[in-house]
């Protein structure tokens, strides 16, 4: 399955050329007449200035129209407690980032519960998706390209595996990490207690406990650690468990109801779910268009030195696109890319 590409280049009027991108990769044909369509995007995380452009999605809000679909905006509520975890604040970030183009709906309701569970494949026997995104007709998944602590990278698969499930189904896939504290390092200072957001971690006679089945596996407690005492283990466990959602949010839609946008531009250090995401670290790269996620997440992949992610992170940026594939997920890990020139 192809992808179609154009290079990022500001001597160009983008949002003309972004429309040619659409012509060309036929974009909104996945949309009939009267389909509820989920414009699925990541607002940001309040104050992160690096999400997709709303002028953007203002104009794919248009294409949706023109194309016969109702479309509306999407996007589920963290596990983690900030400025996105219930529906409310949610609305709200996504209002004062100017997502405001067309009705928000928020995936998985006011307190992240609504959920449809179903059978995946993979490392998940089965996941939560939100229920707004198991009842919409077609989706279009807006993705902004970045590393990411956990998973490398987040592009397209994570839109739809970790994006498109409730708050129940990303805790699911967090839990395939491990976390290990090692007690001879531990000098029971008790900031790894104050980073968790939960404040999970136990202090117990001087050294630090987590036993919580609440425990997300973030890496708050690991990086706010003084010692090094806090591990995260098993990370490449993350990425298989995004591509098993992943299939289990497809599983919810007609074949060929869902279509791909990839905005690989502001790539930062960490992803849209923090305030302050870090430096860019590379060049503005350009804007994907394919029907696959495997194809668009992998195109972009080939068009960078994602070592700088792979390092960075100690786990593999491919490992979530292989494993897609591997399921089932239609779409080329080499994928042929032609170029909207
Ligand atoms: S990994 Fe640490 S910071 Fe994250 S939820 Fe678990 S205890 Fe809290
Ligand atoms: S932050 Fe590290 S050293 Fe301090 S209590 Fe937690 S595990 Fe122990």
């Amino acid at each position: 399955m192809s992808v179609h590409f154009i290079q990022w280049n500001t001597s160009h009027d983008m949002l003309k050329e972004v429309n040619r991108l659409y012509d060309a990769a036929g974009t909104f044909d996945c949309i009939e007449k009267g389909d509820l369509v989920a414009v699925k995007l990541h607002v940001g995380e309040l104050g992160n200035p690096y999400h997709v452009q709303p002028f953007f999605v203002h104009d794919i809000v248009r294409r949706v129209k023109e194309a016969g679909g109702k479309p509306f905006l999407t996007d589920s509520t963290t596990y983690y407690c900030a400025q996105r975890n219930n529906g409310y604040d949610h609305t709200v970030t996504a209002l004062m980032h100017g997502f405001g183009m067309a009705p928000f709906i928020v995936a998985d309701g006011l307190r992240g519960e609504n959920a449809r569970l179903v059978k995946t494949k993979g490392i998940l026997k089965e996941v939560e998706v939100a229920g707004v995104i198991a009842e919409a007709d077609a989706m279009i998944v807006v993705s902004h390209n970045k590393g990411h602590e956990l998973s490398g990278f987040g592009g397209a698969i994570k839109n739809l595996g970790m994006g498109c499930t409730s708050q129940a189904g990303k805790l699911r896939q967090h839990r395939t990490i491990g976390l290990e504290i090692d007690t001879s390092k531990c000098i029971g200072c008790g900031k790894c207690k104050d980073a968790c957001s939960m404040h999970l971690p136990e202090i117990i006679e001087g050294k630090a406990r987590n036993t919580s089945p609440l425990c997300m596996r973030c890496p708050m407690c690991s990086e706010a650690c003084p010692t090094g005492a806090i591990k995260l283990t098993d990370k490449n466990n993350l990425c298989r468990a995004l591509a098993s959602a992943a299939y289990g949010v497809l599983s919810t839609f007609r074949k060929g109801k869902v279509s791909y946008v990839s905005f690989a531009k502001d790539i930062t250090q960490y992803c849209d779910c923090l305030p302050n995401p870090g430096e860019r670290v590379m060049k503005d790269v350009g804007i994907f268009a394919s029907n696959s996620p495997v194809s668009i997440d992998a195109a972009f992949l080939g068009m960078i030195d994602y070592k700088i992610f792979n390092d960075a992170y100690s786990v593999d940026c491919m490992l979530q696109v292989k494993e897609a594939k591997n399921l089932g997920i239609e779409g080329d890990t080499a994928p042929k890319i032609n170029r909207i020139s």
